[in-house]
C-alpha cells in the first residue's frame, strides 16, 4: 500500500477553552477533528485533519436508520514531566476493528489511525487540561453514510475522531456507589452485539438506567440475557469481586465488552501475585459469599473512572453491603497504580504508555 498521509487544514477560528473547574464529560470539543472516508472500490481514503465542524450527511444515510456504527473511548493525559501520554491505544484500535467485524464495517489500518490520532492530539495539545485527574477524551467512531434504506451493510463510511477535555471523575474523593441488580432488562446476549462497542448496546441500556436512577441507584448490574443468573457488567464498566482473597471477574463469554481497564487490572493483579480468575459467577454465589462474610470488595473498571467501588447491591429485595461502604485495599491499590501510570507518577513496568 502506498504511504498514507494526513492532509491538514488548520482552524483559523480558535475556540475559547472551558474552565477546567467546570469541565463536564463530553460537553466541549477541541478545534480540530480527524476524518477519513470509505467507499468502494477505493477503500479508506482522504485522511484529513480539519476544523471541528458539523457534518453534511443525507437523511437517508444508513447509520440514522439501522444503527450500523461503532465507537471507541480512550484518553490522553498530561504527565508530570510534561509529556502527553496515551494508555494502551493499540488495544482500543484493535477493539475498534473487532467491533467493525461484528457490524460488517470494513477494517481500518490500526497503525495508520493511531498515527493520525497522535497527530490530532498533538495539534490540539493546548486543550489537554493539566489539573489533577483531568484528561483529554478521545472518541473515534465510524458511521455508515450510504444514502439507502435497504437493510444491508453500507458501502460508504466515515471514520471521525473528536477530542473532548474532561474533568476529574472523582472530585470529592472516591465514594462507593449503590447498584441495583437488573432482573428485567438485559444489555446483551451471546451471539448478539454485547462484545462490540456499538451504539445500539447503549441505546438499549438507557431504560434500565432510568428506572433504577429514580430509585436512588447509580447504575445497574447486568445479568446474562438468558437465565438472568450470571453476572456480566456494571453500567458501562466491567465488574470485579474479591471473594475470600481471590479476585473474580466474569469470563468474556460473547456478550461482555472486553474492557482495556479490565485486561490491565487482571495483568496487574497477576504481577502482584494476587489470585485472580476469569470465570462464570452467579448472583446466588455472590449472595452466599456475602452471607458467609467472604465478599470483601466489589468494583467496576473502565476508562472513565478507572476503578469505581461498589458499596451496596440490591438484588430481589435483599441488600448486599460491601466493605462497610468503604473502598477496599485492592481497589485502592489498583486505582492508585493505574492512574499513577497514566499520569506518569508511577513507573510503568508493563509498557502500556505510548
Ligand atoms: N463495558 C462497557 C459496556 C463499556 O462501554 C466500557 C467502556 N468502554 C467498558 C466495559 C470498559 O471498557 P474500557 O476499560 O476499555 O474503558
Amino acid at each position: 500500500m502506498e504511504e498514507w498521509t494526513v492532509k491538514v487544514e488548520q482552524s483559523d477560528n480558535k475556540k475559547e477553552k472551558p474552565d477546567t473547574e467546570q469541565l463536564e464529560f463530553g460537553r466541549s470539543f477541541t478545534d480540530h477533528m480527524f476524518v477519513m472516508d470509505y467507499s468502494e472500490p477505493v477503500g479508506w481514503h482522504d485522511a484529513r485533519i480539519v476544523p471541528y465542524q458539523p457534518l453534511t450527511i443525507e437523511p437517508s444515510a444508513m447509520a440514522f436508520h439501522y444503527g450500523q456504527s461503532v465507537f471507541e473511548g480512550m484518553k490522553a493525559y498530561h504527565a508530570q514531566n510534561g509529556d502527553i501520554q496515551l494508555f494502551r491505544p493499540d488495544k482500543n484500535l484493535a477493539r475498534l476493528n473487532h467491533s467493525n467485524d461484528r457490524l460488517c464495517i470494513p477494517p481500518i489500518d490500526e497503525e495508520f489511525v493511531l498515527k493520525a490520532i497522535k497527530q490530532l492530539v498533538y495539534m490540539d495539545k493546548e486543550w489537554i487540561p493539566k489539573a489533577e485527574g483531568t484528561s483529554l477524551y478521545i472518541r473515534p467512531f465510524i458511521i455508515s453514510t450510504e444514502p439507502y434504506l435497504g437493510v444491508a451493510p453500507s458501502h460508504h463510511y466515515k471514520l471521525i475522531v473528536i477530542l473532548s477535555p474532561v474533568g476529574a471523575y472523582y472530585k470529592e474523593g472516591i465514594n462507593p456507589v449503590k447498584i441495583a441488580v437488573e432482573n428485567h432488562y438485559v444489555r446483551a446476549v451471546k451471539g448478539g452485539t454485547g462484545e462490540a462497542k456499538t451504539g445500539g448496546n447503549y441505546a438499549s441500556s438507557l431504560k434500565a438506567q432510568e428506572v433504577v436512577g429514580k430509585q436512588g441507584y447509580s447504575q445497574v448490574l447486568w445479568l446474562d440475557g438468558v437465565e438472568k443468573k450470571y453476572i456480566e457488567e456494571v453500567g458501562s464498566m466491567n465488574v470485579f469481586f474479591k471473594i475470600n482473597g481471590e479476585v473474580v471477574t466474569p469470563a468474556l463469554n460473547g456478550s461482555i465488552l472486553s474492557g482495556i481497564t479490565r485486561d490491565s487490572v487482571i495483568e496487574m493483579l497477576k504481577y502482584w501475585d494476587i489470585p485472580v480468575s476469569e470465570r462464570r459467577i452467579s448472583m446466588e454465589e455472590l449472595y452466599q459469599a456475602y452471607l458467609d462474610g467472604q465478599l470483601e470488595e466489589a468494583f467496576g473498571t473502565g476508562t472513565a473512572a478507572v476503578i469505581s467501588p461498589i458499596g451496596e447491591l440490591a438484588w430481589e429485595g435483599k441488600k448486599i453491603h460491601v466493605n462497610e461502604g468503604e473502598i477496599g485495599n485492592v481497589a485502592k491499590r489498583l486505582y492508585d497504580t493505574m492512574s499513577g501510570i497514566q499520569y506518569g507518577k508511577v513507573e510503568d513496568p508493563f509498557g502500556w504508555i505510548v
